[in-house]
């Protein structure tokens, strides 16, 4: 069958989370299709990216050096990772399931005449070929499919694999990357620092702790934030306390907002509209705080607490701390 690549997904050799999740799927599915996990590298920074990628157990790495990657939009890229598996033929290539991969992933199979597949959650082998199950219509279902043809492209959704740590000697393949014109017609002119926070992005996190209107009032997404970073976690809101301006849209959760997969996934004073729910029903653990026991959360919930969220939250939180810290 052959080799699994990962597209690194990085801001200058900064690797992100769901790049460390990717490899660590890739060297479950190389084992089993009979060759090495890949990473396949575009761009600046790759003596840092270099040591997360070995961590994470790449045996090989495909190394496209150079600043055309991002001082132009995507061409460069989808050029590259287009013809490189045009040569080499892999079994498959994943992409991370972020608005860049996803349309890197896209235009490379535009150019290839191949299928792809977006928001992979699971993957294994059947046969030769992939089952790959994906979150579909706004994350409303679940979609188990085994894919023809080859070589095969899947997004992988962030947190949908545990990235575990598997020290490799990583090969390099430095290759020569000559962009064309035509790749260079976008131009970036100007890059903008997101002002830098200390949680975790939401459709980053391993744990968002979300907030609704039950909160009652813009300054109680405090108490949300409490919880968040006692649990690392990232702060998360429904569309009712983002359109009341209670926080950044940035924030928000479901079908207008960000999809997202955490291990664990807290709704404070959500009740679980359909399109909130459309959101983060594959997080792999949910926790719910209501106080209404007929909320429609409820019906999706692993743990449920119905409860008013000023007496639960403050409560949760300082136990947390007392625990971590040892008490
Ligand atoms: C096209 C479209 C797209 C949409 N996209 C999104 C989306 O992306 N994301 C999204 O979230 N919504 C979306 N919505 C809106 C969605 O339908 C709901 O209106 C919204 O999710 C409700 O937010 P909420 O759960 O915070 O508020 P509510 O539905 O008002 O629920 C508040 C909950 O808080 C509980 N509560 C109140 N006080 C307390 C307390 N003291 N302690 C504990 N619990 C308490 C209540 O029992 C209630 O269940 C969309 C709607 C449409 C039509």
């Amino acid at each position: 069958m052959g080799d699994v690549w990962v597209v690194v997904d990085h801001e200058n050799g900064e690797t992100s989370k769901v790049t460390s999740q990717m490899l660590t799927a890739a060297r479950g599915l190389a084992k089993e299709a009979g060759g090495d996990p890949v990473a396949v590298f575009c761009g600046q920074g790759w003596e840092t990216a270099k040591e997360r990628v070995s961590k994470f157990g790449a045996a090989k790495a495909i190394v496209a050096e150079s600043e055309d990657f991002s001082n132009y939009q995507t061409a460069p890229q989808v050029e590259v990772v287009a013809k490189l598996i045009e040569e080499r033929q892999p079994w498959g290539v994943l992409f991370a399931s972020v608005p860049s991969g996803k349309e890197v992933a896209t235009r490379v199979a535009a150019r290839l005449g191949l299928g792809v597949l977006a928001d992979a959650t699971n993957i294994t082998i059947e046969g030769d070929k992939p089952k790959v199950e994906h979150s579909a219509f706004g994350g409303a279902t679940i979609v188990q499919k085994t894919l023809k043809g080859g070589p095969f492209l899947i997004c992988v959704k962030p947190n949908a694999f545990v990235s575990e740590e598997a020290a490799a000697e990583v090969q390099e393949d430095k290759v020569e990357t000559s962009i064309s014109e035509d790749a260079k017609r976008v131009v970036v002119k100007e890059r903008v620092e997101k002002e830098a926070g200390g949680r975790p992005a939401v459709d980053q996190a391993a744990i968002i702790v979300s907030g609704g209107r039950g909160l009652q009032d813009p300054k109680n997404f405090e108490l949300i934030e409490g919880l968040a970073d006692q649990l690392g976690a990232a702060v998360g809101a429904s569309r009712a306390a983002v359109d009341a301006g209670w926080y950044p849209h940035a924030h928000q959760v479901g079908q207008t907002g960000k999809t997202v997969s955490p291990q664990l996934y807290i709704a404070v004073g959500i009740s679980g509209a359909i399109q909130h729910r459309a959101g983060m029903q594959t997080s792999k653990t949910i926790i719910a705080i209501n106080k209404d026991a007929e909320a429609p959360i409820f019906q999706l919930v692993d743990f449920g607490i119905v409860g008013d969220l000023f007496d639960v939250v403050p409560k949760l939180t300082e136990e947390i701390g007392k625990r971590k810290g040892g008490g």
